[in-house]
């Protein structure tokens, strides 16, 4: 019993720390952000776990102007803390799709379907991944 309040004891000193850096950095976030051009040279679209690291690169390049479009919005503080992020599926940041019935798969589901979860989301499907291991690009 005291190995699991000691185990939810860190967990929660974490979350507050991850959850203070999370403020801390939606502050100085927009701090010299673009005004909108009318020509870009690139224009990534999808600002998910592979476009955003795209669009980063090309825009190392100082020559060189860069747009992501994103169909979501602004990830939701949940994303920022492990495994609370799976509490997203089916909310604003996940396109909510499901599966079609094959009469062989999710047979326990209702209408024979499963939900397919993908992000929507400035960051994409590793917004509510559960911060599971994905390589970059
Ligand atoms: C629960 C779960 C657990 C996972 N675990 C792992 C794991 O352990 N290891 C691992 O490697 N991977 C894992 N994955 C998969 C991994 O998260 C995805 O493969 C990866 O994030 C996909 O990256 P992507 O760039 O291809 O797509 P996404 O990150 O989904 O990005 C696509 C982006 O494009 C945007 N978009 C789509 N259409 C438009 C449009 N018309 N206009 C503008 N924007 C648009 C979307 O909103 C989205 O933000 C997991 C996924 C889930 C759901």
């Amino acid at each position: 019993m005291d190995a699991v309040r000691r185990v939810l004891n860190q967990y929660l000193k974490l979350s507050s720390v991850l959850f203070v850096c999370f403020l801390l950095h939606k502050m100085v976030r927009y701090k010299g952000a673009d005004r909108p051009r009318h020509t870009y040279d690139f224009v990534v679209v999808g600002g998910g776990t592979t476009g955003a690291v795209i669009a980063a690169r090309l825009s190392e390049v100082p020559s060189v102007s860069v747009l992501l479009i994103e169909a979501g919005g602004e990830p939701s503080v949940l994303s920022d803390v492990p495994m609370l992020s799976t509490l997203q599926f089916n909310g604003a940041s996940d396109w909510q799709y499901k599966t079609s019935p094959d009469g062989a798969s999710c047979l326990g589901m209702v209408g024979g379907r499963c939900s397919w979860h993908r992000g929507k989301v400035i960051g994409g499907t590793s917004v509510i991944n559960a911060m599971i291991y994905n390589r970059g690009a």
